[in-house]
């Protein structure tokens, strides 16, 4: 069946790129991808190379993302940087939940939960991740899990909120290890999602949310995993950090010879 949804690609650079470095890459992407219109782009550099990339980003077709935020808009929260400050610097999307910050930062569903009403709240665009373990998926309990994710993490919000997210699918296992999953064992938990999406919120909500794949997504792969039903592109880490192979991916994912 056919539908409206506009395909996403997104670059997660993670803790990589001094801004010098990020300002190199973003002109290398600007300069190469600027005829691309018919899918969303986003890079997410670290937080201090944000307000240089959007000097260079603004007006062009490639959109700024952050990697994270905190719920609260100001105040005693030393370290942490809010939805409005993101704003401020011309951010668009935010990474929120990452399996990194789960399990490396204390990430839970409920912070996770927190942050979502943040960013919505300031009109920032949330990439929710969610995602099985391999034991979690060895043990047979990927379902049960991204069934806990996807509500804890939703929990409160209406059908028009839930539109404007999109919902990052990362197995934890693929990320980082050069492991991808196959496009079928991906399509069977997008499916999942949008089982989910349907029966909380109905037909017409789980229509509109994008839903990206991320786990060692590369040129060689992008292309079978856009061909499934329920992928709308991809949350790519890695493989963002280097011009020509982020150039690859969008380009195979549009079906554009590279
Ligand atoms: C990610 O950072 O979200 C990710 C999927 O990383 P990689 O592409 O390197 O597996």
């Amino acid at each position: 069946m056919g539908h409206l949804r506009r395909n996403i690609l997104a670059g997660n650079w993670k803790l990589n790129k001094t801004t010098l470095e990020a300002i190199d890459l973003v002109n290398l992407l600007k300069r190469d991808l600027n005829d691309i219109n018919d899918i969303d782009l986003v890079v997410c550099p670290p937080f201090t190379a944000l307000s240089e990339v959007h000097e260079i980003l603004n007006d062009s077709n490639i959109a700024l993302g952050a990697q994270d935020l905190y719920w609260e808009d100001s105040g005693a929260f030393t370290g942490e940087v809010s939805a409005p400050l993101l704003k401020d610097v011309g951010v668009r999307y935010v990474i929120i939940g990452h399996s990194e910050r789960r399990q490396f930062f204390g990430e839970t569903n409920q912070t996770v939960n927190n942050k979502l009403k943040s960013a919505l709240k300031w009109e920032l665009t949330p990439i929710v991740c969610i995602g099985e373990t391999l034991q979690e998926r060895e043990a047979n309990k990927t379902f049960d899990v991204i069934k806990t994710q996807f509500h804890e993490s939703l929990t409160g919000l209406g059908k028009k909120e839930i539109e404007r997210i999109v919902i990052a699918y990362e197995p934890v296992w693929a990320i980082g290890t050069g492991r991808t999953a196959t496009p079928e064992q991906a399509q069977e938990v997008h499916k999942l999602i949008r089982d989910l999406l349907t029966k909380a919120f109905g037909q017409t909500t789980n229509q509109a949310v994008r839903i990206q794949y991320g786990g060692s997504v590369k040129p060689e792969n992008i292309a079978e995993l856009m061909a499934q039903d329920d992928i709308d592109g991809a949350l790519v880490g890695g493989a963002s950090l280097q011009h020509d192979s982020f150039v690859k991916i969008v380009k195979n994912a549009c079906g554009l010879k590279t």
